[in-house]
């Protein structure tokens, strides 16, 4: 199935072309909006094929993944020699007794939605003399995950983080509702949008958005989204359905 590495390009070009037509649809500029790879399951020849087309954003789910897969990623070489760079989000999850993997192998931690995580984060990366680039994780779809602060909670959450000087916040990350109904999704991605005004106006720098997925990607970025994390769309559907990844989710998707 990917034996050929145009597929891969192919597929990218075209979710980037349907990401510019929705960015121009409300107003933006295309450029304001980055794609992530989710390279969740998909084996690591397959994902230096979309780093060979040019692709330098990937997020992954699990610790496991993350850690297997570095070896081989970070090994991989430009045809001049140099290394190629590539910046890898740690976007599932986090459990506290895996912070150490996810310091070692992320650039970016997008699902940090609880006091007792940053703590040890903080900790962690202490002990190390590291800092870290966060978002914080809104659960905006409530009844549908377990994971994510609420949004009524995020603004107290968010001006406490400030307080981690190992901890940089970037942005909000929230995972839409799982539905057909366009509508309802958009009023997830609506509400990640208002809780990043209320913080920017407190001072909070969480000027990125990472909002929208496979299906509902273009809804997010109408509303606000500057960072896309696409999956299935690019590498074909997943072993594993979303429940295995998000616990409680994705029963009707
Ligand atoms: C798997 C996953 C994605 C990508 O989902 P697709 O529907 O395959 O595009 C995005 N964000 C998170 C947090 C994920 O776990």
């Amino acid at each position: 199935m990917f034996e050929n590495n145009n597929l891969i390009k192919e597929r990218v070009s075209d979710i980037r072309e349907r990401m510019a037509k929705a960015a121009i649809r409300v107003g933006r500029n295309p450029s304001e909006v980055s794609l992530m790879l989710v390279t969740k399951t998909i084996e690591p020849a397959v994902i230096e094929q979309a780093l060979r087309g040019g692709e330098r954003l990937l997020g992954e789910n699990k610790i496991q993944e993350l850690k297997s897969k570095a070896p081989y990623l970070t090994s991989l070489k430009e045809s001049d020699g140099s290394p190629l760079l590539y910046q890898m989000h740690f976007i599932g999850h986090l459990q506290t007794n895996k912070i150490k993997e996810a310091i070692t192998y992320a650039t970016t931690i997008q699902s940090v939605d609880r006091l007792s995580l940053v703590q040890k984060l903080q900790n962690r990366l202490e002990l190390e003399d590291k800092a870290i680039d966060v978002y914080l994780q809104v659960n905006t779809s409530a009844e549908e995950s377990k994971y994510g602060v609420e949004p009524a909670k995020a603004l107290e959450f968010a001006l406490q983080v400030r307080e981690y000087d190992r901890l940089h916040i970037k942005g909000l990350m929230t995972i839409g509702l799982f539905s057909a109904e366009q509508e309802r999704v958009r009023s997830c991605f609506k509400k990640l949008k208002e809780l990043q005004l209320k913080m920017l106006d407190k001072g909070v720098p969480v000027e990125q958005l990472s909002m929208g997925m496979s299906n509902d990607f273009e809804t997010a970025i109408e509303e606000g989204s500057t960072l896309v994390r696409v999956g299935t769309s690019i590498f074909g559907p997943r072993p594993y359905p979303d429940s295995y990844y998000w616990p409680q989710m994705g029963s009707n998707k």
